[in-house]
């Protein structure tokens, strides 16, 4: 089984697959992380986020990367989200996630365009979303959880300047795949969020058994 989740930063989508995965006993992959190791590849060469090349050429990552944390702050996420907007960099990460999405195990992928890109026949599509305050509340917190200084008003605009390249980029933009099921999280714990995409994942299991693909 394939279960593909998508949607913009902090909505719980990570949290979200990854006690997917674990539910229904399945790899995991954090998709965002391969840009973000990008981003930090490209960042350690000096180049530049918008230029093509330097994007690529930051392509060539070890894959020990991936367990960086350091990956994940907000100055990484940003320069992912500008050399994700390259179709030839998105091109030569493709591979890489489509051999995890179709490997015999099955798999749980989260990322921008999973359902629609990556893996567009995948068994379950989920689109995970919350307003933009929502998630910036919730980053706010976790980043003074983390003891950094943060200021919420530029915490707000940094996800409306993301949400806005990711979703109007020409390559692979961040929506809703036709067939994906919504889950907004903008009222919801984390803990009623996963049992909620748990509940969403069995009900299309059951609709698959019950009438064929839909
Ligand atoms: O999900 P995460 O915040 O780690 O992703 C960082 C950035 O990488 C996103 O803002 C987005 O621009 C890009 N990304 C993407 N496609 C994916 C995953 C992430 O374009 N499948």
């Amino acid at each position: 089984m394939i279960i593909a989740v998508d949607g913009p930063t902090a909505s719980g989508k990570g949290t979200i697959s990854k006690e997917l995965a674990k539910h229904f006993t399945l790899p995991f992959l954090d998709t965002g992380l391969l840009y973000r190791a990008v981003g930090w590849t490209l960042r350690d060469q000096g180049g530049d986020a918008d230029n093509v090349a330097d994007a690529l050429a930051a392509c060539q990552f070890d894959s020990a990367l991936l367990d960086n944390p350091a990956l994940r702050s907000e100055v990484i996420g940003g320069l992912a989200s500008r050399v994700s907007v390259h179709p030839e960099l998105r091109r030569a990460l493709d591979k890489r996630q489509k051999d995890f999405a179709y490997q015999p195990a099955g798999a749980v992928l989260d990322g921008r365009d999973i359902g629609t890109v990556i893996a567009p026949d995948a068994d379950v599509k989920l689109f995970v979303t919350a307003s933009s305050e929502a998630r910036a509340v919730r980053r706010f917190e976790e980043m003074k959880r983390r003891g950094e200084l943060v200021n919420f008003d530029d915490i707000l605009a940094d996800i409306l300047k993301r949400d806005d390249r990711d979703q109007n980029r020409a390559a692979a933009p961040l929506k809703p795949a036709e067939d994906a099921d919504l889950l907004d999280t903008t009222n919801l714990t984390i803990g009623d969020a996963i049992q909620q995409a748990i509940a969403l994942v069995n009900a299309k299991i059951s609709r698959r058994e019950n009438n064929g693909p839909a």
